[in-house]
């Protein structure tokens, strides 16, 4: 049981949490959508600045390796531990503009206890939350323990410089944990702790069959460029609906016992999303929850060959092309993946396919048992309730979490303040006020925490 003194400081931080939210509310209303190149410059400064008030013993902006800028900052604490913060202070464009029912740069709070605007639940609510528990700890007592922050302005159009920067500050970001962005409450209402995310590969396959599209009455005896993809597409799958790639499994890591046990206790709602989504096919996996933490997969994102316009067109196309993704289980790398698919289309007989490298991330998992990753779940289980905390190991998704864990070698845990119902990229995005004064809260007691590790 919490007792008296707990339950009274955290209606204390819940309060403050609520009313530093409005002199932090100006973060939001910085228009910093990096696919328009907009916002950008002031938001970095508005943050470098933030973190100096805030009483960073260091706040920089690095402009180094290229593209947007990160903001840095560090603060000294009572313990020699250092926690990294990752969070991006750039937001997806707000439009269509006619869907939003309030300006979307300005935090409106509504009746049914949400506040909404761009960039509030991704990610911008996020860092707000971490840095109200800063100001919080600052005013009593001081810091716990050492505090980095990282602050990128590319996720939202794929983080292309965030491995060169970590890779050329890899000495000001060690720390011994990251507390990455993207924790939500899932549909269950359960507040989750992720280790980790899958890799991913995405690559374009190309077939051309003659110089020319024909005449479909040589379709006797011509073969097509359609029909050519399709069969190459199709010596890919096995009947039971796997990669039908040697060697593809045999990278895949196995699960330590702990991480499947996670995963058993993991929420998972099947019928719910055959209903939202209309799912026509039953489900590729009979464990899709296993399936979503661990196994592979091999997705036709698009696929284009002839004509596909009004009546009839009777026509042999001379070329066909496929955009295709796998997601990555923890062993298996992007380069790795492509060459093993390479060698299986050339063994099936399809050295003409032309297959052409597009994307590569690696997976990554952090280890369950990692004290610091441990802290966070029994830190949430405190303040959330034991039987609402629910363990993800790795996330579905992606993200560049990898060269951070094998550059700075330290455990990564995503948790936030998030919800499942928050939006993201569409308009009218929220944030639940109680997650976030919650929130800040659990950010309170989780550098208490790990600052005592
Ligand atoms: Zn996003």
């Amino acid at each position: 049981m919490p007792n008296t003194q707990t339950t009274t400081e955290r209606a204390a931080v819940e309060q403050f949490a609520r009313d530093y939210f409005d002199h932090l509310a100006p973060y939001v209303r910085l228009e910093s959508v990096s696919a328009q190149h907009r916002g950008i410059q002031d938001t970095a400064d508005w943050l470098q600045q933030t973190f100096r008030e805030l009483g960073a013993s260091y706040a920089t902006q690095w402009n180094e390796p290229g593209g947007n800028p990160a903001v840095f900052a560090q603060f000294k604490g009572a313990s020699d531990h250092t926690i990294l913060f990752y969070n991006h202070y750039d937001v997806q464009p707000p439009e269509p503009l006619a869907e939003w029912h309030s300006e979307p740069f300005e935090p409106t709070f509504l009746d049914d206890g949400t506040v909404r605007a761009r960039g509030i639940g991704d990610d911008k609510g996020e860092l707000m939350c971490r840095l109200t528990a800063v100001r919080y700890l600052q005013d009593h007592g001081g810091l716990p323990c050492n505090l980095k922050f990282v602050v990128e302005g590319e996720e939202e159009v794929g983080s292309g410089h965030f491995d060169d920067y970590v890779a050329h500050h890899a000495d000001d970001l060690a720390a011994d944990v990251c507390v990455w962005e993207g924790g939500s409450k899932n549909e269950q209402e359960h507040f989750t702790v992720t280790g980790g995310v899958k890799g991913i590969l995405a690559f374009d396959l190309s077939v051309r069959t003659a110089d020319v599209d024909l005449h479909s009455s040589l379709g006797a005896y011509v073969d097509n460029a359609a029909w050519r993809l399709i069969d190459a597409l199709h010596s890919l799958r096995t009947p039971e609906r796997r990669l039908a790639v040697d060697g593809y499994y045999d990278l895949v890591e196995t699960m330590s016992a702990g991480t499947r046990a996670a995963v058993d206790r993991m929420d998972f709602d099947a019928d719910g999303l055959r209903e939202r989504a209309g799912l026509r096919q039953p489900f590729l996996r009979d464990d899709p929850k296993l399936a979503s933490v661990n196994e592979p997969s091999l997705t036709v994102n698009g696929f284009e060959s002839g004509y596909t316009g009004d009546g009839v067109k009777t026509v042999i196309p001379r070329e066909a092309h496929a955009k295709l993704d796998c997601r990555l289980a923890q062993g298996q790398t992007p380069q790795a993946c492509f060459d093993l698919i390479r060698a299986q289309l050339d063994r099936n007989g399809f050295r003409d396919v032309e297959m052409t490298f597009q994307l590569g991330e690696d997976p990554f998992r952090s280890d369950l048992d990692d004290p610091y990753f441990a802290a966070a779940t029994d830190v949430a289980k405190a303040v959330y309730g034991t039987d609402n905390v629910r363990v993800v190991p790795n996330s579905a998704g992606g993200g560049p979490q990898a060269p951070v864990a094998a550059t700075l070698g330290l455990p990564i845990v995503s948790v936030g303040c998030g919800y499942y119902g928050s939006g993201a990229h569409a308009p009218n995005e929220s944030l639940r006020v109680r997650d976030y004064q919650q929130g800040a809260w659990y950010m309170v007691e989780l550098m208490r925490r790990m600052g005592a590790k």
